[in-house]
């Protein structure tokens, strides 16, 4: 063989070390190059290795490894690893779209995450799908609405933005007597708090973007079901309608999953203090944290999540939107931002974002005001935090 010219656009060899890198490689490869089609053949055939980005990737396995261990995938007996997506929001309509036909009904809780009541009401209906919306406090509510070619049950523990837990014995219980595939969005509670597997769920869905991740850079999913034709067909679906996830997000998200134990526990115990100072603050309404007695599912929180209460709750404070708008003004530190699981600490208010499109009234059976906040509570110093609520809504009670 005659030598060929050497160009700029060819790859060079990647040089071999007997040593490791101990940080993951990042590898942004679209696209992976075999020795010949019979091996590309055999490849595809087994389902093992890499051949184009869209169907996986190292970066993507190595997260989705790390996620299944959360949720004890590991050891429980013929459950394949779950798979990652390019957001949560592609977790969730792979799921639905992967496992779901016209004809199909699902029932939902009624304050799930507000894009996917949004799929609930508006986009599965567009493709024959039926949806019925029932409260998952009320677990008979869920049987209530069950109808002879109901498929599936869509359950969040902890509701957004009001901090209800739903009665998941009794779901799960209901689901799994009438073979009703239960899915979870274990997003607020994640598997330190919750492992739906463990408790009669058939599949797994988390907003990796929130408190996995945890340091809101990356923007990801993560979506595993039980039995592993479930779950062929979800990752046939993730990668049909492209909802892969980027090298580079599924890198920052291991890399953030490293701490994520000890950024979980900090955010928790801070959260339950703040919850227990908050209560006493002059301007407070009410304090929605599963760890307070005062929270109306108190003990079903003990049962559930045991002790772990979690990083999230919800203050009202007193008047209308004047002093919601003096609150956040006066609060430098807490981004007002519509996110939640980040390192620093944020504040959402429903009322003008994730539930506006509801009337005030609709708003009001909810329990959501205007003067409601919810707050995601970080990794800063439990004294700073109470300092700045505390002044916040000293200055929202004087507009
Ligand atoms: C944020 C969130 C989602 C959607 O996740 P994205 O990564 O933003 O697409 C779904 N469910 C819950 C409970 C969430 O908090």
């Amino acid at each position: 063989m005659t030598e060929t010219p050497k160009s700029l656009a060819r790859r060079p060899e990647w040089p071999s070390s007997v040593s490791r890198p101990v940080a993951t490689p990042l590898q942004p490869s679209v696209v992976y190059s075999s020795p010949d089609p019979t091996a590309l053949d055999k490849q595809y055939a087994e389902g093992t290795g890499y051949t184009y980005a869209r169907e996986g990737h190292p970066n993507a396995t190595v997260l989705a490894q790390k996620i299944d261990m959360l949720e004890g995938i590991d050891m429980l007996e013929g459950v394949e690893g779950g798979i990652v997506n390019g957001s949560g929001m592609a977790a969730v309509s792979t799921v639905l779209f992967g496992l779901l036909k016209a004809g199909d009904h699902v029932i939902g809780a009624d304050q799930l995450y507000g894009r996917t009541l949004r799929l609930m009401t508006q986009d599965l209906p567009r493709f024959g799908i039926e949806t019925t919306l029932a409260d998952p406090t009320d677990a008979a509510s869920f049987e209530a609405a069950i109808q002879p070619n109901t498929r599936m049950m869509i359950v969040e523990v902890v509701s957004n933005p009001t901090i209800r837990i739903a009665d998941m014995e009794g779901i799960a219980k209901i689901a799994n007597e009438r073979g009703i595939l239960l899915m979870v969005d274990n997003t607020f509670t994640t598997p330190r708090g919750y492992r739906p597997f463990d408790h009669g769920a058939d599949i797994v869905v988390h907003s990796v973007t929130k408190l996995l991740a945890g340091h809101a850079d990356a923007t990801l999913g993560y979506a595993v079901a039980k039995d592993p034709a479930l779950n062929e067909a979800i990752y046939i679906a993730n990668t049909t309608f492209g909802m892969t996830a980027s090298p580079f997000d599924c890198w920052l998200a291991e890399r953030g999953l490293q701490t994520f134990e000890i950024r979980y526990d900090r955010a928790e115990a801070t959260a339950t203090t703040l919850a227990e100072a908050l209560a006493g603050v002059k301007g407070v309404k009410r304090v929605f944290h599963p760890s307070r007695n005062d929270h109306p599912d108190h003990n079903r929180a003990l049962q559930i999540l045991g002790n772990r209460p979690g990083n999230m709750l919800s203050i009202e404070i007193e008047g209308g939107r004047p002093a919601a708008d003096a609150m956040t003004r006066a609060a430098p530190e807490l981004p007002f931002a519509p996110t939640l699981g980040d390192v620093g600490t944020t504040l959402s208010h429903p009322a003008s974002s994730s539930h506006r499109a509801l009337t005030p009234e609709g708003r009001a059976d909810l329990g959501i005001s205007e003067g409601f906040f919810r707050v995601s509570v970080g990794l800063e110093d439990p004294d700073m935090l109470i300092a700045e609520f505390t002044k916040a809504i000293a200055e929202s009670q004087k507009a």
